[in-house]
């Protein structure tokens, strides 16, 4: 081990930038763990002297008080995410550790890839991609057109659920299709004349086609859309959700698909998905059998340029405290 380098442990993906990992290699002392387990990672923090740790966005482990206690001379954990539901802050306080996340970073604002996937899930969705395909390798052409036929976004009206940086983005891609954008968050206030903001989201759901849910989870919106607000959208609604599962209630959902109340969802988060018990979900055992749901494994944000900035931003919040 080098004596004037610090020591950093980098559990989050690197392996595709390599400019960032020349970097790191020249400027710390690096250990590259990508893919361990918890037992892995802890044998890493009690055998070495780690200053800073670059964690994966979605490990398979809580970093809690009793990992921190193994590695002493830990100062900062950085996560390339928003959410920080991975890291138990109020410990890491407890012992001085700086936690760095994206959150309120500017660094946000530049990265487009959970938007743009919002985006392409909607068309998705509404197209009945992912079905067509299939078709095609069990070797169906155009004789089963009738079963692909979707609808123009163009004339569609779009409801967005929570309007910040994903929901903003999607309604400017979505009006440069010339749809009708309906916007309810009750925290902000819309200036874009095109859009028409709605106090109430009672008063929203009837007037869309399409509704795109993008809000953050918290006690607020645990659960909150369920058959109550199913039952006020329209009838042959299509509806996609990239922000939690948790936000949904999942068998509520599939009641209404089961009945076309909802045409077809499209959504890229599931309940419980970081159980590992995928196959036991409702939604992916309902998506087995019908061909009006669309389920991605949380893959939204994942690009090679979102993880780069991402990546990058929480290595300099690193280097800035340590070096
Ligand atoms: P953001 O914080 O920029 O925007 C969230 C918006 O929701 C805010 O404007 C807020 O005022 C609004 N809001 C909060 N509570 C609301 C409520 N009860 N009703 C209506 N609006 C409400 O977040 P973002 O970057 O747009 O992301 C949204 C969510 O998407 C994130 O919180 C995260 O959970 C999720 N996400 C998922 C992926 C993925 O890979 N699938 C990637 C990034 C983000």
């Amino acid at each position: 081990m080098s004596l004037e380098k610090k020591s950093l442990l980098v559990s989050a993906p690197v392996e595709f930038l390599p400019n960032l990992k020349e970097v790191m290699v020249n400027e710390f002392d690096c250990t590259f763990s990508y893919g361990a387990n918890r037992v892995e990672i802890e044998t890493l923090l009690d055998e070495n002297y780690f200053q800073g740790w670059l964690v994966s966005p979605c490990p398979t482990y809580l970093i809690a008080g009793v990992m921190m206690d193994l590695c002493p001379s830990l100062k900062i954990i950085a996560t390339p995410s928003t959410g920080v539901n991975h890291i138990n802050l109020k410990e890491a306080e407890l012992r001085g550790i700086s936690v760095f996340s994206l959150k309120g970073s500017n660094i946000l604002d530049t990265i487009k890839a959970s938007s743009e996937f919002t985006f392409n899930l909607m068309i998705s969705t509404i197209r009945k991609t992912p079905y067509a395909f299939q078709g095609v390798l069990n070797g169906e052409w155009r004789e089963s057109e009738h079963k692909y036929r979707g609808r123009e976004l163009e004339g569609l009206t779009l409801g967005i659920i929570g309007f910040g940086r994903i929901g903003s983005n999607l309604a400017n891609y979505s009006m440069a299709f010339d749809m009708n954008v309906l916007a309810y968050d009750p925290y902000i206030e819309i200036t874009d004349s095109r859009i028409i903001q709605y106090q109430s989201m009672d008063d929203m759901l009837p007037k869309a086609d399409v509704i795109v849910l993008s809000v953050p989870l918290n006690n607020e919106t645990y659960g909150m859309i369920d058959a109550n607000i199913f039952m006020k959208m329209k009838s042959g609604v299509y509806f996609i959700n990239t922000s939690r599962g948790d936000v949904v209630n999942e068998k509520d959902l599939i009641t209404f698909l089961k009945k076309k109340k909802i045409k077809a969802a499209g959504i890229d988060v599931l309940k419980g998905e970081f159980s590992g018990n995928i196959d036991k979900n409702p939604l992916v055992r309902y998506a087995k059998i019908h061909n009006n749901l669309i389920i991605t494994p949380h893959i939204a944000g994942l690009t090679y340029d979102s993880e780069r900035k991402a990546q990058t931003a929480a290595y300099k919040a690193i280097k800035e405290l340590l070096i």
